[in-house]
């Protein structure tokens, strides 16, 4: 099964009339939401002010509705508006999650997230290694999908107990298949894998088959979905269905960090947990800031493979994990990165 890649990022910087500068991201498709930033969404929000966030959103929501909602016209909405929280956030010299809700604990626990499908022995050393990080969790990948057959199936459960045989049960085991399986596929391989407990199953069918989801939701193995899903109320219909029992909403496509913070609201109101998908700085802040947010998705630093490493060759100043746990600082404005030179020579920069 070949993985989705993306070798790009965009960048977005809102500046205000004192030369204050706050800086929001996106990944997926940078050529396409640059454009719409830059046709649709900038002349909404300059001349704007920061704090009326909410309002500036509604604009770039409302203006952009008939094509934006979702994909394109939702990440680059995010941007610009991840850009507005930063800038905030350095106006009156807080990080963002004190303008969010503040400190709601002392650290965040992180799970571990790499382990794409590989060799039995090669995950198993990977797992081994992580093991050291004493992280609280590790996610791993699946290799076989549908095209597979039975022997791919028997190859994903090698591995999974594999996996099991490494970390042991008192640690969590999350299961990721990207969209890679169907629902029928996913229903034959549930009842495989329920005996290793694993945490939940990530995404086992496309975004879009909410019904699928519920369906699966309601079976032994807790569901986890919404990093492909967009907009307040698209997270809204996941949760209504009963679609998911983790809600991972990427903070850089659902509609930014004013988009989330609703969305944690309303998944607090119906009891599911939001863990956000992807290591990055913003949903570490949307994490810190709300008690229904209990542990954060982290991506180790290694060579860029699938593209959410990135994230660490364009910013600086991403806190790090130590013992399973990260922490936000108190005295760093804004989101408490800056963009990087550092790797300036390995990238294409278009602006
Ligand atoms: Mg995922």
């Amino acid at each position: 099964m070949a993985s989705f890649r993306f070798h790009q990022w965009l960048t977005c910087e809102v500046i205000a009339d004192n030369g204050m500068v706050g800086v929001g991201n996106a990944a997926l498709a940078p050529p396409l939401i640059k454009q719409t930033i830059d046709q649709f969404l900038a002349p909404l929000v300059i001349g704007g002010d920061p704090f009326d966030y909410a309002l500036l959103w509604e604009r770039m929501y409302r203006k952009t509705h008939a094509w934006g909602r979702k994909g394109i016209g939702m990440t680059a909405i995010s941007a610009v508006d991840i850009g507005i929280w930063d800038l905030m956030g350095k106006i009156v010299d807080k990080p963002v999650f004190k303008l969010l809700g503040g400190r709601t604990k002392q650290q965040i626990p992180v799970y571990y997230s790499k382990l794409y499908a590989d060799t039995v022995d090669a995950m198993q050393q990977e797992a081994a290694k992580a093991m050291e990080g004493n992280f609280q969790g590790f996610k791993a990948r699946f290799g076989f999908g549908p095209k597979d057959g039975l022997a791919g199936m028997r190859e994903n459960i090698k591995r999974v107990e594999a996996l099991r045989e490494v970390i042991g049960y008192d640690r969590d085991l999350m299961l990721e298949a990207y969209m890679g399986w169907n629902l029928d596929y996913t229903r034959r391989m549930i009842p495989k894998l329920e005996k290793y407990e694993p945490r939940w199953l990530e995404e086992p069918v496309i975004a879009d088959d909410i019904l699928g989801y519920a369906e699966l939701n309601k079976g032994p193995i807790p569901i986890a979905g919404g990093e492909h899903e967009f907009s307040v109320i698209g997270c809204h219909q996941l949760l209504y269905h009963r679609a998911v029992a983790v809600l991972q909403y990427d903070t850089n496509r659902v509609g930014g960090i004013t988009a989330a913070n609703k969305i944690n609201a309303i998944a607090e109101a119906h009891q599911i947990p939001v863990i956000p998908h992807a290591g990055q700085v913003h949903n570490y802040h949307l994490t810190m800031s709300n008690f229904n947010c209990p542990m954060s998705e982290y991506f180790p630093v290694f060579d860029v493979e699938i593209g959410n490493e990135l994230f660490y060759y364009i910013f600086e100043g991403d806190p790090e994990p130590v013992n399973g746990y990260l922490d936000l600082d108190d005295g760093k404005s804004g989101l408490g990165i800056t963009l990087s030179d550092k790797h300036l020579q390995n990238f294409e920069i278009s602006q």
